[in-house]
């Protein structure tokens, strides 16, 4: 039997509570202070390194804790859970995305490279899809990355890229044949100190204020050979084969999300008086709990059954579209029912409901729109 199938529901719930203690101690007094300063520290992802939160699920020669899938997403839920949903979404890219890309598509040298230094919090890491020109439309790119010698010579621009200040390495994505369209896409792994690689400043966004988000620009920056992801134009192909990881994380902090709103709604009612008793009192604020109670459980089941079947290599592109495009939704119906619970206070920046309010409402947006999350779901029923 493998480690992975060995581990019990008691050990997981034994990691919850590790982690748990680790985010009270360590994440908890410090977020209020990096919403403030619209930034994530440097030293954080070191901290997390040393607890043990990064990479968990990677084999244990890579730095990993040779975990199963579900740790990872333990981690998340539980940042996410306090709140923080834009910690979460940077602590995805780095452990569940960048690591896993590098781990199923890299070769050896790469992983024993980078895997261990990722799993320390040594390197942090990014991926850099999206341009100014093209999000949802990823084969419009126009960064390109031209063979010369034993080089690819790297031009463009990313935005809108996650942990993109605080990266050591980034996974660009640039087009090695400019003609060949989606086919011509590959992906490197650069080094962010490469000469002629520059980050913009943090980009401040409506929400999510400690999350670390840039611009990157590129004027001839020579990647080595040896830092080509995989295959040369199939950049393309990796992207849609790991994006549905991404879009289960995703959903997995929208489900922890949307649960810590409901219990600081639930308190909060319980307190709060008008007209002679408490606001929980009324039918219209029991019937609201129950609704959004109801909405987060069948989400979550259906998030649970998408972690399991990645785990068995089962879920379909589909699959990952339709639980990404449900989760996300109800996360921001749920804040906002819950929001509107706390009346004028809700509207408040000092409470969490606020926060959670403008934080949720990008889940919608990256990693894929719920329109394109549509597109992939219809083009499945309508075999287009
Ligand atoms: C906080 C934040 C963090 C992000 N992090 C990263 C990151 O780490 N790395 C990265 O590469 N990117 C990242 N992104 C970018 C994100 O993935 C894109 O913003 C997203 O994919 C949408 O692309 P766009 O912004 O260009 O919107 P557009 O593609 O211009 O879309 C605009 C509107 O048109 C709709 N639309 C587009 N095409 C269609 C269609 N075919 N049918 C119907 N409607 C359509 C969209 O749904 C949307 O409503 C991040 C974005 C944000 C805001």
């Amino acid at each position: 039997m493998s480690l992975q199938n060995s581990l019990s529901h008691e050990e997981l719930e034994m990691f919850r509570d590790m982690a748990k203690k680790f985010l009270a101690k360590e994440i908890e007094p410090n977020h209020p202070q990096w919403e403030k300063q619209n930034f994530l520290p440097r030293d954080m992802w070191n901290t997390l390194g040393e607890a043990g939160m990064l990479c968990v699920d990677l084999p244990v020669e890579y730095g990993g804790s040779g975990v199963d899938f579900r740790f990872s997403q333990l981690i998340l839920a539980e940042i996410a859970r306090l709140g923080f949903v834009g910690l979460s979404g940077s602590v995805a890219i780095h452990s569940d995305i960048v690591a896993q890309y590098i781990f199923n598509i890299g070769n050896e040298q790469q992983k024993q490279f980078w895997l261990p230094q990722m799993a320390t919090g040594e390197v942090v890491t990014a991926i850099a899809m999206t341009e100014p020109g093209a999000g949802s439309d990823l084969q419009g790119m126009r960064s390109t990355a031209i063979k010369e010698g034993d080089e690819y010579i790297l031009n463009g621009s990313k935005t809108f890229i996650t942990n993109g200040v605080n990266a050591d390495m980034v996974i660009v994505c640039a087009k090695t044949d400019p003609k060949a369209g989606g086919k011509g896409i590959s992906l490197f792994l650069v080094d962010a100190n490469l000469p002629g690689f520059t980050k913009g400043k943090h980009l401040e966004k409506i929400g999510q204020h400690a999350g670390d988000t840039a611009e990157l620009f590129f004027e001839n920056v020579s990647v080595p050979a040896s830092s080509l992801l995989g295959e040369e134009g199939k950049g393309f192909k990796y992207l849609m084969q790991e994006l549905p990881r991404e879009r289960v994380s995703i959903a997995t902090s929208s489900v922890a999300a949307a649960e810590g709103a409901l219990d600081w709604t639930i308190e909060y009612v319980k307190e709060r008086k008008a007209f002679g008793q408490n606001i929980s009192q009324f039918q219209n604020t029991r019937f609201k709990l129950a609704e959004v109670k109801t909405d987060i459980e069948i989400n979550k089941a259906y998030v649970e059954k998408c972690v399991e079947k990645y785990m068995a290599k089962e879920m379909t592109v589909t699959e990952a579209a339709m639980v990404k495009l449900a989760a996300t939704q109800m996360q921001c119906r749920v804040v906002d029912e819950c929001l509107q619970l706390f009346g004028g206070y809700g509207y408040m920046a000092e409470y969490p409901i606020a926060r959670a309010y403008v934080d949720a409402r990008v889940q919608t947006i990256y990693a894929g729109t719920s329109e394109i999350m549509k597109e992939v779901i219809s083009r499945d029923l309508l075999g287009r």
